[in-house]
């Protein structure tokens, strides 16, 4: 489905963009800001995948989130990439949730 939001068949607001991976904003944020940062690749269920075939594309993920988190807030971010059904997945394109802002109470994220 994410597939989808790369091709433009999903229109999203796209808040950063490289030649390999994109970021926009959780439909439904658990955070004050809830950001996905995806690899533009559909080849990749989950994080381990991912680092496995492409390390600096996950590189890249992890530098993206950084710029996010100083752009949406005061720099400072929870990275999380749920990895299998059990544990929450519902997408299985790889994704890092970007978490930041007053995090406070909140636990991680789950959908
Ligand atoms: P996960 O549970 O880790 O697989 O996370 C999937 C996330 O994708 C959830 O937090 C959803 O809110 C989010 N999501 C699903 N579809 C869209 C979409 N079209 N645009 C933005 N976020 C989405």
């Amino acid at each position: 489905m994410f597939g989808k939001i790369v091709s433009g068949e999903i229109p999203v607001e796209i808040l950063a963009e490289t030649d390999r991976v994109i970021a926009f904003p959780d439909m439904n944020p658990q955070a004050p800001v809830h950001i996905l940062v995806i690899p533009k690749s559909t080849a990749y269920d989950n994080v381990a995948e991912l680092a496995a075939a492409e390390p600096d594309t996950l590189a890249e993920i992890v530098s993206v989130a950084q710029q996010l988190a100083a752009e949406h807030a005061n720099g400072e971010f929870r990275l999380i990439f749920n990895s299998g059904a059990t544990v929450g997945q519902t997408v299985f394109h790889v994704h890092a949730h970007v978490l930041a802002g007053d995090l406070e109470e909140r636990s991680l994220v789950g959908s």
